[in-house]
């Protein structure tokens, strides 16, 4: 939509075609707003880091239902896990960061108020290195940093504040139908996004994004070629995309030859470095092509481009392509043809956590269950730190129904996982319920939903097994439990009254 592309109210920008410019809008529109009406209560001087981050999880719990939204430990750990090590290199303090992947073919990132990125598939699968995917994160962590996005949503443009309004009142809807209405939950992400498209970031703000990315990147140890690297491949990618809509990154964050010369500049200030892209960002990257395709044709040439990875690469590159492609038959659910592949991306030794997840979930698929059990206790073993398989083992687990065995398992987990991976909550509750402890059940289901941000499903698990407990005890903890949640429910109404009535 044109209408809400901001590239034309700056100039300076390189390689995009007059077709994308508003009528209408004049070019000064960027210049300091005068007159606007203020945000009310809402304004930025009382939207604390705490009611941003508040505001965050009001979207994400919503955005967490958008069919866009990609459900994969696999891929929100490694997110997470790269934004946090760029992060941890931000100047001027730590700020929390949660990666999360959007499945979206635009070749784009979004920051969202308190610290929550969202990563589209197309902006993984375009990029040629590591590197240049951490570049696009480090730039929207710079933005994170200097709180560009609280600021921009309260005081920048009205569009912006009647886009975050709606928003807001959208949400509140949602609040009121229990949390569960779909249709609310499908543009959660989308509305989000587009409010930074609506506000665009100033010049300054674009600059400051960049030194502090550029900053991250290096200390973190990638390559700083990455960012420049990624800069021109996102010129050219609007280039060719002129016209077909704003949402790409280079919409939001206008590339400009003063941005590109700026970077460039900086890595010809800096000793050659060599990053090693890690195994994982190939077969991610593999993966992601498969989840990015949502119909029968991107699906045909997400595996047309796999089958002619496997023909022209070779090494790691190779083994992802193959891995890529048992992935795409285990969807469509031949296995024999799954495993085929998934023995090809073996060949020379070669070895990946996603490779054994996918072999797990072959093995559950078929029913396999003492093989799926087997084949995931190795896996703990040799990848310890992957939540994904520590997932697949507490299934496999449950599939031979060893539940008191899962039960144990997942508690250790939540210990070292827990305020990552919510769904450890889900799987401890069903292993409870089938162990014959409902109460239980509820109160950790309940868990898992106030993680989620889902506090009205939070309560009524509570509420339930509140009416089942008979001991007094345990009964007045549920009490308690029931009123935080409640709190929580109504200081979130609260937050977005004053943002809808903006
Ligand atoms: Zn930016």
């Amino acid at each position: 939509m044109p209408s809400i592309c901001s590239i034309a109210k700056r100039g300076a920008i390189i390689g995009l075609s007059a077709a994308l410019a508003v009528p209408g809008l004049p070019v000064a529109a960027w210049a300091q707003p005068v007159g606007l009406p203020s945000m009310g209560s809402a304004s930025s001087a009382e939207l604390s880091p705490m009611l941003e981050r508040s505001l965050g999880q009001a979207i994400m719990a919503q955005g967490r239902r958008d069919p866009t939204y990609i459900d994969d430990p696999e891929l929100s750990q490694y997110l997470t896990t790269m934004g946090r090590k760029l992060a941890s290199f931000a100047p001027g303090g730590v700020p929390d960061v949660e990666m999360f992947g959007v499945r979206d073919p635009e070749i784009n990132a979004f920051a969202m108020p308190g610290g929550y990125i969202g990563v589209n598939t197309g902006l993984i699968v375009s990029s040629a290195s590591e590197s240049e995917l951490a570049a696009v994160l480090a730039h929207e962590i710079g933005h994170v940093v200097q709180r560009h996005i609280a600021r921009g949503m309260t005081q920048q443009n009205q569009n912006g504040m009647l886009m975050l309004a709606s928003l807001a009142g959208a949400l509140l809807a949602a609040l009121a139908g229990g949390g569960g209405n779909l249709a609310v939950g499908v543009a959660a992400f989308g509305q989000a996004a587009a409010i930074n498209r609506q506000l665009g970031f100033s010049r300054d703000a674009e600059r400051e994004a960049d030194r502090a990315g550029f900053q991250m990147l290096t200390k973190a140890g990638y390559d700083a070629q990455g960012m420049s690297q990624m800069f021109a491949r996102l010129m050219n990618a609007s280039r060719l995309n002129e016209g077909a809509g704003g949402g790409s990154w280079a919409s939001t964050h206008p590339l400009s030859i003063e941005r590109m010369s700026d970077v460039q500049n900086r890595v010809r200030g800096l000793p050659a470095s060599r990053h090693v892209d890690s195994d994982d960002f190939w077969y991610l990257r593999a993966k992601m092509r498969v989840v990015q395709g949502r119909d029968a044709v991107s699906l045909r040439s997400a595996g047309q481009q796999l089958q002619d990875e496997v023909q022209a690469l070779s090494g790691v590159r190779r083994s992802a392509a193959y891995y890529g492609l048992a992935l795409q038959a285990f969807q469509r659910n031949n296995q024999a043809e799954a495993e085929r592949n998934l023995n090809l991306a073996a060949a020379d030794g070669r070895n990946s956590s996603q490779m054994a997840k996918l072999g797990v979930d072959i093995a559950l698929a078929r029913k396999e269950y003492p093989k799926a059990l087997e084949l995931s206790q190795a896996a703990v073993k040799r990848w310890p730190d992957q939540r994904a398989l520590g997932i697949a083992y507490a299934q496999a687990l449950q599939s031979v129904g060893r539940h008191t065995d899962a039960q144990e398992y997942l508690r250790a987990k939540i210990k070292q996982w827990g305020n990552d991976e919510p769904s450890l909550y889900q799987m401890l509750a069903q292993s409870e319920e089938r162990n014959g402890k409902p109460v239980e059940a509820r109160r950790d289901l309940a868990r898992f939903y106030v993680m989620t941000g889902a506090f009205a499903a939070a309560e009524s698990q509570l509420q339930q097994a509140r009416g089942m407990s008979t001991d007094f005890y345990e009964q007045s903890q549920i009490d308690v439990q029931i009123k935080e949640v409640k709190d929580k429910l109504a200081e979130e109404r609260q937050l977005l009254e004053r943002f809808k009535s903006g």
